[in-house]
């Protein structure tokens, strides 16, 4: 039998490189070679210990991270011809597919509100049960019956695809949910994978202007690069009120229409809501973790007629909307050049440190590391 390797996460910052059985494709099943695989955020966080419990539903035990990823269909299941868009699909075809899998039989789903789902996960199960490969660092991935799946377009190189269903299609929905209009200003919190693909994205969908805050020259180069129209650097601007002023000054006085949190930082949220204009749409997206508390006055929000959007996960229809997004993009911007550093599957224990590092070393700094299997 033909195995796949996988990287399996036993212990916070420690994985075991292994071999597994690609699962039996059910009827309707579809079983993924993997080809990439980017280190989001929100893994690094699972690697420090500091989401629990890492399997969300099921049996408890080792287990193989990375959601964000693409691939090839390696194996169609019996009665699976096409994919989610009515398009043929066949063995061989690049896809990419949503991370998660809306059981469509609850009282969520039937409102419409499919990445509401609480049974959504299908991701990050145990690889002690079928079907074993639920991990993005591996050889395999597997799709259940019923399961999101697009085409990718061929003009797309694979450092751009990996990202599409995570950080692409996280922030186009995010502004989506907005309601953000043409010529309105976005203020983006955060320059990293998600905040560089919401600043090119804020841009086509019309923004008037695009201000993107972060704290490393590279990463803000890449925002100015990709589209934003000002940037503010943490080590000139280093108070949260010369922060604010400077997006009041930039706005005529009045602030931002938008602000898109994607730092992962509970203390940039009082800071972003001061940079919304009276009425403004907050963005949360970055804060995913427990006990991401913060003190907010709510007569600033009651007063400021604030609306906060949190974003958890995306429609499905995001995903050949992020792929058209990314064909756009990639001639006008350096888009891909978020995919900053590649890594062997088996140094993934490297690329966790390099990833964790970007913030501390500014010589090493990685917007998104990919794994290739
Ligand atoms: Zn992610
Ligand atoms: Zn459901």
């Amino acid at each position: 039998m033909v195995m796949g390797k996988a990287a399996i996460f036993t212990e916070p910052f420690h994985f075991e490189i292994t071999e597994l059985p690609p699962p039996p494709v059910e009827p309707g099943g579809i079983l993924i070679k993997i080809t990439s695989a980017g280190i989001c955020g929100s893994d690094l966080h699972y690697w420090r210990g500091d989401l629990k419990p890492i399997i969300p539903k099921g049996k408890q035990g080792p287990v193989i991270m990375g959601h964000e990823m693409a691939g090839i269909v390696d194996t169609l299941g019996q009665g699976i011809s096409t994919d989610s868009m009515g398009r043929p699909l066949k063995e061989g075809d690049r896809v990419v597919y949503t991370y998660f899998q809306p059981c469509r039989r609850c009282y969520i789903c039937m409102r419409g509100e499919l990445n509401n789902c609480p049974s959504r996960f299908d991701f990050r199960a145990s690889v002690e049960e079928y079907p074993y490969c639920s991990g993005g660092f591996s050889d395999y991935y597997y799709l259940r019956p019923g399961h999101f799946v697009f085409k990718v377009p061929d003009e797309l190189p694979e450092e751009a695809v990996a990202g599409v269903n995570c950080a692409v299609s996280q922030v186009i929905y995010g502004l989506h949910q907005s309601g953000m209009r043409m010529g309105d200003t976005v203020v983006i919190q955060g320059a990293g994978g998600l905040g560089i693909n919401a600043t090119a994205a804020a841009k086509e969908m019309g923004a008037g202007q695009v201000i993107v805050v972060d704290g490393l020259a590279n990463r803000l180069e890449l925002a100015s690069n990709c589209g934003a129209d000002e940037t503010i650097d943490l080590s000139n601007f280093v108070t949260a009120e010369s922060r604010v002023e400077k997006v009041r000054e930039l706005t005529g006085g009045w602030g931002a229409d938008v602000v898109v949190e994607v730092v992962g930082f509970p203390q940039v949220v009082p800071e972003g809501l001061e940079m919304l204009r009276k009425g403004g749409t907050y963005v949360e997206i970055g804060n995913i973790w427990p006990n991401s508390s913060v003190s907010l006055d709510i007569s600033k929000i009651l007063w400021g007629v604030t609306r906060i959007v949190p974003t958890v996960h995306y429609d499905p229809y995001i995903l050949p909307v992020a792929l058209d997004f990314l064909v756009r993009a990639k001639e006008k911007y350096p888009i891909l050049d978020v995919m900053s550093h590649k890594f062997p599957l088996e140094q993934i224990e490297q690329a966790f440190k390099q990833a964790e590092w970007s913030g501390k070393d500014k010589g090493t700094s990685v917007t998104r590391a990919l794994l290739v299997p």
